[in-house]
């Protein structure tokens, strides 16, 4: 496929990030990502990060907001289910976490050095006055 210059494309046109199996693709390392030809996987934003989203799977309800609204397209989506967040191109702003409508949310927030384990151990309540 010819690579196309970001002027190139039609209004409104939408690019997959990923060619191929996305099996597993939130944990498995930039290197060994099938990267689509037309993303532009090489210009990464994520050292601009100070804190991070986390995806708490067990609340999402894969309304695909967070996937609309990612102005990084860092948000990995398949078949309309939401996968996880490529912290490669992830930049932090927190636009993810805030459009997801869910209670208690199933994207947080957190310092960049938090662990995503424990995090989900403790992640807050149903917020019952919602
Ligand atoms: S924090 Fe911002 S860049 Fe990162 S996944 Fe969420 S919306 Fe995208
Ligand atoms: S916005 Fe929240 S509920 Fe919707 S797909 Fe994203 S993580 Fe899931």
């Amino acid at each position: 496929m010819m690579k196309k210059g970001w002027d190139e494309f039609e209004i409104g046109a939408m690019l997959r990030t990923f060619d191929g199996s996305i099996d597993n693709i939130a944990g498995t390392s930039q290197d060994d990502r099938s990267y689509s030809e037309n993303s532009s996987y090489t210009a990464s934003v994520a050292d601009w990060r100070l804190i991070k989203p986390i995806f708490n799977k067990d609340y999402c309800i894969d309304c695909q907001f967070c996937w609309i609204y990612c102005p990084d397209v860092s948000i990995i989506s398949r078949d309309k289910k939401m996968i996880g967040i490529d912290m490669d191109h992830c930049k932090g702003c927190g636009i993810c976490a805030e459009v997801c409508p869910t209670n208690p949310k199933s994207l947080i927030m957190f310092p960049e050095q938090s662990e995503d384990e424990a995090e989900i151990a403790s992640w807050p309540a149903k917020d019952e006055e919602k």
